[in-house]
C-alpha cells in the first residue's frame, strides 16, 4: 500500500506476478483501507488466478541485450519487406523497454518495437510490425488503416487475441541481465 499525495481516490492494481498494490489518498483512513482490501479480495484472487505462467517463460535464460539484437534482426527484416511492398518508407527503427507497449510509429516515421516480442510466436512479431508499417501509410486506426491490415494479413486478428491473452505474461518478463 503506498500513500500519494496526488491521487483523488484510490487504485488497485494486481501487476502481472507481483503483489498487489493499492495506492491511496493522504485523506483516506485505515478504516476505509482495510475495507477496501476486504471488499476486493474475491476480486485480488480472480486476478492472480488468471495470471498463472504459460509461455514457459520462466526456463528461458534470455539475457536482455541477446534479445534486444535478436528483436531488432527479426523487426529489421520483416519491416523492411513490408515497406517495400507497400512503398512506403521509414526512417529508422528504435527497440524499447515499453512497459505497456508493443509497437509504436511516429510521425516522422521512426518505427519502436518492444524488445520482447522476439518472445512471442513469429506470427505475433509479424503482426505488429506490419501494423507499424501501416501507420506509414495511415497514421490513425481509421477503417482504411484497418482495411490495409486486413489486406496485408487476413488472419491479424488471431495474432491479436494472442496478444490479449499472453501479453500480459510477456510484458511482466525480466531478461537475466
Ligand atoms: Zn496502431
Amino acid at each position: 500500500m503506498r500513500r500519494s499525495p496526488r491521487a483523488r481516490r484510490w487504485r488497485l492494481e494486481v501487476p502481472w506476478g507481483e503483489p498487489a498494490r493499492l495506492t491511496a489518498p493522504r485523506s483516506m483512513s485505515r478504516i476505509e483501507v482495510e475495507r477496501v482490501l476486504h471488499e476486493k479480495r474475491a476480486w485480488i484472487e480472480e486476478q492472480r488466478r488468471s495470471q498463472v505462467p504459460r509461455l514457459g517463460l520462466e526456463r528461458l535464460a534470455v539475457s536482455e541485450s541477446e534479445a534486444r539484437t535478436g528483436a531488432w534482426e527479426l523487426v529489421s527484416a520483416f519491416a523492411e519487406e513490408e515497406a517495400e511492398q507497400l512503398g512506403v518508407a521509414y526512417r529508422r527503427i528504435r527497440i524499447g523497454d515499453q512497459r505497456t507497449l508493443w509497437g509504436s510509429c511516429s510521425p516522422r516515421g521512426t518505427l519502436s518495437f518492444n524488445w520482447r516480442l522476439v518472445l512471442a510466436p513469429v506470427e505475433v512479431l509479424d503482426y505488429v510490425v506490419v501494423h507499424e508499417v501501416c501507420h506509414l501509410r495511415f497514421l490513425d486506426h481509421s477503417q482504411r488503416f484497418w482495411k490495409l491490415v486486413d489486406w496485408r494479413r487476413p488472419r491479424w486478428r488471431e495474432q491479436r487475441d494472442w496478444l490479449r491473452e499472453h501479453g500480459p505474461e510477456l510484458l511482466a518478463f525480466r531478461a537475466s541481465e
